[in-house]
């Protein structure tokens, strides 16, 4: 941007922390560092059976699996993808893909070896025309950055628009994401036989997940790698974060 425009949007519309709603010095980062700081890694990429793979651990497809950090109701992370997905903000999407594949990379050089693909968990669409983004697709973005893969957005979509999950169960959730999402008929060859890395911001009980995965089932030779920002620290149903 044009500097002097770039200083009068910086004086009137100082870029704020999403964390901690501080003014942010830096051009690059899109959180502080204080609060970048207190963001806990998982590092799934070097833990053979972490908790996501355990997940999909039944699904032959599904070859490894991992999120980028953990978060808890009052963490960091947790409002970062609150502003995310429901604070305008798409750029944090892409910023954190970034960063989240940089530090896998740097955890485990071979852990996006074999990718072929990205495929982003889709939106409803009426869901998507209201927030004007998929916040998955903006992470795919950042992470397409970092591993120079092609992200493909309309391999899946979601068909039916399942009411929020903030206040169901376990059980509750896995029914109501049942049968929502479908395979984009006219990427099944493009898709046939790759290695594909499906992305999502959260995954809590994996159900979401899961359902996409099966509408790839199909596709022979197809195998999968999932990745999310995201996953709860401790008790699932103490999660406030839904699609
Ligand atoms: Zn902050």
């Amino acid at each position: 941007m044009f500097r002097p425009l770039r200083y009068l949007l910086d004086l009137f519309f100082p870029l704020l922390c999403p964390c901690c709603r501080k003014p942010i010095d830096s051009e690059s980062e899109l959180i502080c560092p204080s609060c970048k700081g207190t963001i806990r890694l998982t590092e799934h990429v070097v833990k053979q059976g972490n908790m996501v793979e355990q997940m999909f651990g039944d699904i032959q497809k599904v070859t490894c699996a991992a999120s980028f950090a953990y978060y808890t109701d009052e963490s960091a992370l947790r409002r970062a993808i609150h502003a995310l997905k429901y604070g305008g903000r798409p750029q944090l999407g892409e910023w954190l893909g970034q960063w989240a594949a940089s530090e896998m990379k740097r955890q485990n050089e071979e852990w996006f070896d074999k990718v072929d693909a990205i495929v982003p968990v889709p939106l409803h669409p009426k869901k998507q025309r209201k927030r004007g983004y998929n916040q998955s697709y903006e992470i795919a973005l950042g992470v397409a950055q970092v591993i120079a893969k092609p992200v493909i957005d309309d391999a899946l979509s979601k068909v039916v628009d399942n009411p929020t999950q903030t206040h169901m169960t376990i059980e509750q959730r896995k029914q109501n994401s049942q049968g929502v999402f479908l395979l984009n008929n006219l990427r099944a060859t493009e898709l046939r036989g790759k290695h594909l890395l499906l992305i999502d911001d959260v995954v809590t009980t994996g159900s979401t997940l899961r359902d996409c995965i099966r509408c790839l089932t199909p596709l022979r030779g197809t195998t999968i790698q999932v990745m999310t920002l995201a996953v709860p620290a401790n008790n699932l149903r103490s999660s406030t974060l839904n699609t």
